[in-house]
């Protein structure tokens, strides 16, 4: 029965100047997450309301499903909606919804009408007060709360008239696009799909990129990473996702510095190429999946260390989340049972057995100019070798 959905959104950081910014980039990636979606949708913003049509065949629950994935989304409102054909006919559809949607009658209610359109011959407190008498009239069994009604009834007159009473909740946040970009760096492990996750909650657009270390990562770990980042962009939209051989870089590194600050290291150079990278895409800054203390590498001192090399921001949206609230995160959006998958990732190949956890980057530093020579064409080459996939339609 419910042919459309009225997109209720949260208000903060939308008055004034920047509204129709929010607006339109939420419209925007209510028609990308609706093409994933069997059916035709005509989706538009009338008076500060967004609604979404079915044109024709569509499937609800899927429908639903694609918007619940759109941040900037507080509440999805299926909708009924009907011409204006006087109030008989009117009353007539809201004791007919009511009937359909509360098989049980043993409710409370309110009738909550808004006249949009001033033409309306009845005003907004009069459609209110004569729904309630109909309804009342119609099902015995219902009362009227105007302070705490288990169905609160919308009735919303404009070019056509709208009829709706259930909220499905959105995951709320931003619209992407609203907050520039960043360039996430995407493993295949468990944290970072869920830090991107986060960063484009709040409206931040998503590029991504991979550090693949052939013949010691498999074409497996990389197919994994891809397959995190076609996850991710059902909420983000489409992503970039930048492939970097990162085999020469990693050995060097492995034949050249002490063992116990590999990791180190590694990750400074992989925050170098990725911040390159960044810079050429227009991003604004890092996402990492970093959380204190969680490995050797994720030290106050290692954090610091890492920081030392990077000219633009890192976000790292987990740093006080424990494994178990990202592995919650991880399930509710989905990203968890691919995350698990048993493919080595380059980290774990070239792991020391003892790596330092209080790096002094002094230290650091000193090992690294056992670098200077060979690293840089080698760095060039890597930042050569890189594949960009595009995850996801629409941009
Ligand atoms: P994750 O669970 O996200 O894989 P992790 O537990 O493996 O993280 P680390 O290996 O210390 O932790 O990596 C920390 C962060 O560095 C990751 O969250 C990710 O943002 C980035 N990172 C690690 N390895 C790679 C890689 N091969 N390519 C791109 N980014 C990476
Ligand atoms: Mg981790």
């Amino acid at each position: 029965m419910f042919r459309a959905f009225l997109i209720k959104y949260a208000e903060i950081g939308v008055k004034g100047k920047n509204r129709h910014l929010f607006e339109d980039a939420l419209v925007h990636q209510i028609k990308v997450s609706l093409k994933r979606c069997d059916g035709k949708f005509f989706v538009h913003k009338t008076q500060g309301r967004i609604f979404v049509e079915a044109e024709g065949e569509f499937d609800f629950d899927e429908t639903v499903g694609c918007l619940r994935q759109v941040f900037g989304i507080s509440g999805i409102c299926p909708v009924v909606y009907a011409e204006d054909e006087g109030f008989e006919k009117l009353a007539e559809r809201v004791v007919d919804y009511v009937d359909k949607v509360y098989p049980d009658k043993n409710k409370t209610f309110k009738v909550n009408a808004r006249r949009a359109r001033k033409d309306y011959p009845k005003e907004s407190m009069e459609i209110n007060a004569d729904l309630g008498e109909v309804l009342l009239n119609a099902y015995p069994e219902m009362t009227v709360d105007v302070h705490n009604p288990d169905i609160m009834l919308s009735v919303e007159i404009r070019e056509k008239i709208y009829i709706y009473s259930e909220i499905i909740p959105g995951p709320g946040g931003m619209p992407v696009g609203t907050g520039g970009k960043a360039m996430l760096l995407l493993s295949g492990g468990i944290d970072s799909p869920v830090a991107g996750y986060m960063i484009a909650k709040r409206g931040v657009k998503i590029d991504a990129v991979y550090f693949h270390a052939p013949p010691y990562t498999s074409e497996r770990a990389k197919q994994k990473v891809v397959d995190l980042a076609r996850i991710v962009a059902r909420y983000t939209g489409p992503i970039y996702l930048h492939v970097i051989n990162f085999t020469d870089v990693q050995l060097h590194i492995y034949e050249t510095c002490p063992h116990d600050e590999l990791t180190i290291i590694m990750r400074r150079y992989m925050m170098r190429i990725a911040e390159s990278i960044a810079r050429d895409r227009d991003c604004m800054a890092l996402i990492t999946g970093e959380s204190i203390g969680q490995v050797a590498s994720q030290t106050m001192q290692s954090l610091a260390a890492t920081d030392a090399v990077c000219g633009m921001p890192v976000f790292r949206p987990l740093i006080a989340m424990d494994k178990q609230e990202i592995i919650a995160e991880s399930q509710k959006i989905g990203t968890y049972e691919t995350s698990i998958l048993p493919f080595e990732d380059c980290c774990t190949i070239f792991v020391a057995k003892h790596p330092v956890t209080k790096p002094k980057l002094s230290q650091i530093e000193e090992s690294e100019k056992l670098l200077a020579e060979k690293m840089p064409p080698l760095v060039a080459e890597a930042l050569e070798s890189v594949q960009i996939i595009q995850i996801g339609k629409g941009r």
